[in-house]
């Protein structure tokens, strides 16, 4: 070992999902949304210039946090944007979690939250999910640093009850609990009306799943503005440009187009709920999911061995080799054709398991 990796500072990174390049593929592994961004997004990219490049971008990210303020009713005091979630949600772990106690997050959730609490040394504990691969609220609360979770939760896509959210922040006042919405605008109920209640509270969204955008990468938070400004604080003293122009606008257009986005996820909603019929119907079984993603499982089959059939076939699902979950396959909802090929591919392979 060399004398200088002594000092480095070692840690296990995430390991986001792939990205195939070769075109030619359903790609249901990442959460995308299959529809392209409010045809507003692609009008603001026409309008800008080479010449926009050279000046450094708005580092209040004024038009964002405006549209967004608008939106959803709040002052722009209560908005934080950053590049995607995950730096939204880096930015909270690091702003937020610096308490002795251990933070709290469910044994099976989004697989950033433990290394981000490896990253920046915060210790953590995780409550396990019950059989049913649900939170259980009371686990929630005792004596600890802080509280994360999903909701819907990832990759389960169960949701918690906005009466048990409040439940967990009724025995928290005294730490700030973030509740994780990527996936919310696909069914669930949002805690953003509890923000007015509990001003420890702060809720976090993306634009990569419901809005279509996440080669974009706009993420943003939403609660009491003391905890705004001590989430801006931190930020303006590790980056204080994170937006770029081309965010910046494209993010404002597509937050103003409510209609384009109400229809298209009412149609991943759609073909969500048919899906599960399907899937049902060949064997599969799983969750509820309010999420754009189901997470099956066969008693026929091993998970692994369909995940490595599929990608031969080109279709690309998730596959996560962690404890309680290897024998499951998270899969994104793309259009209705896609998962008409996902669906017959999965009742051919069933029907030739059988025979051999
Ligand atoms: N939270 C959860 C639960 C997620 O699954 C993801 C997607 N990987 C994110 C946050 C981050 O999404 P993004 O950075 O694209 O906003």
């Amino acid at each position: 070992m060399k004398l200088w990796e002594r000092n480095v500072r070692k840690v296990v990174p995430y390991t986001p999902g792939e990205q195939p390049q070769d075109g030619q593929m359903i790609k249901l592994n990442t959460n995308e949304n299959p529809y392209p961004p409010a045809p507003g997004v692609e009008k603001a990219l026409r309008g800008l210039s080479a010449e926009q490049m050279r000046l450094y971008p708005d580092p209040k990210a004024k038009i964002l946090v405006e549209a967004l303020a608008e939106y959803y009713g709040l002052k722009e005091e209560q908005v934080f944007v950053g590049v995607g979630s995950d730096d939204v949600l880096a930015m909270c772990f690091l702003t937020f979690f610096n308490s002795e106690k251990p933070i709290l997050f469910p044994d099976i959730t989004y697989s950033f939250y433990d290394v981000w609490a490896e990253l920046f040394r915060i210790p953590y504990r995780r409550p396990l999910l019950n059989d049913a691969f649900q939170i259980q609220a009371e686990d929630y609360f005792g004596e600890n640093g802080g509280i994360i979770f999903p909701n819907p939760n990832a990759p389960t896509g169960e949701v918690l009850s906005l009466e048990k959210i409040e439940e967990i922040l009724k025995h928290n006042r005294d730490v700030v609990v973030i509740v994780d919405e990527a996936y919310v605008d696909f069914g669930a109920k949002s805690a953003l009306p509890l923000t007015e209640k509990y001003d420890n509270l702060l809720v976090v969204q993306t634009f990569s799943k419901s809005r279509s955008m996440a080669g974009m990468r706009i993420g943003f938070a939403m609660g009491n503005p003391d905890l705004i400004r001590c989430l801006n604080e931190v930020k303006y003293s590790f980056n204080s440009y994170t937006m770029d122009r081309t965010a910046l606008i494209s993010g404002a257009e597509a937050i103003r187009d409510r209609e384009y986005f109400e229809k298209t996820t009412a149609k991943i909603v759609e073909t969500r709920e048919w899906a599960k019929e399907q899937l049902r119907r060949l064997g599969f079984t799983f969750g509820d999911s309010q999420a754009n993603f189901l997470f099956i499982t066969h008693r026929d089959c091993e998970a692994s061995g369909l995940y490595e059939a599929l990608r031969k076939a080109h279709i690309y699902v998730r596959y996560f080799s962690s404890p309680r979950i290897d024998n499951y396959l998270r899969v994104t909802i793309g259009t209705r054709e896609e998962m008409e090929t996902l669906i017959a591919f999965l009742g051919n392979y069933l029907s030739e398991k059988k025979k051999g």
